[in-house]
């Protein structure tokens, strides 16, 4: 991310210094999405090369999720230079129940802030500036939208939105 300046480390008000920021192994890769949703940087790791995962979640601070046992063993991860969790389930369910417990994170953290495409940042939308790029209904029905920069994608809290919150509440709730 970057070219918003000195505002890019916040969005909505929230800090986002403090807050995790995730690297995502192909072998994990629906987490992306409902971490994105959450509000929580994630990068899709699209590479095919351990090192290279390792090297990016080093030099961005990123948080590794993966699958892969072997990645858990490289030095910078058992000496603690580089912090990574090993995802115990295949079902994706239970994959992001593990990452909210694991690692302490709010559902409701920054919820749709984020493009679930692009890991960008959302920009607020003035009603009248979305009217020709969403569906009649959906302007005739709702007041807030935002949109990605990178992929012009239009975000709005309509019955999707609420769906995929629901699932996420699910999921954190899980074991309590
Ligand atoms: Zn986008």
């Amino acid at each position: 991310m970057g070219g918003l300046g000195g505002e890019k480390n916040i969005i909505a008000g929230v800090d986002m210094v403090s807050a995790p920021k995730f690297i995502v192994d192909t072998n994990v890769g629906r987490l992306t999405k409902w971490l994105r949703l959450m509000g929580y940087d994630a990068q899709f790791f699209h590479g095919r090369d351990d090192s290279s995962l390792v090297a990016i979640a080093k030099a961005e601070g990123r948080v590794i999720l993966s699958r892969d046992t072997h990645i858990m063993k490289r030095r910078l991860i058992t000496s603690g230079q580089v912090k990574a969790v090993l995802i115990q389930s295949d079902e994706h369910e239970r994959q992001i129940h593990q990452v909210i417990e694991e690692l302490g994170l709010d559902y409701r953290f920054n919820l749709f802030t984020l493009c679930l495409e692009c890991n960008q940042p959302l920009v607020r939308r003035k009603k009248e500036e979305v009217k020709e790029l969403v569906p009649p209904y959906v302007f005739k029905t709702q007041s807030q939208f935002r949109q990605c920069p990178a992929c012009r994608r239009i975000y709005w809290r309509g019955t999707h939105w609420r769906a995929m919150t629901q699932r996420l509440k699910k999921f954190s709730n899980k074991t309590k």
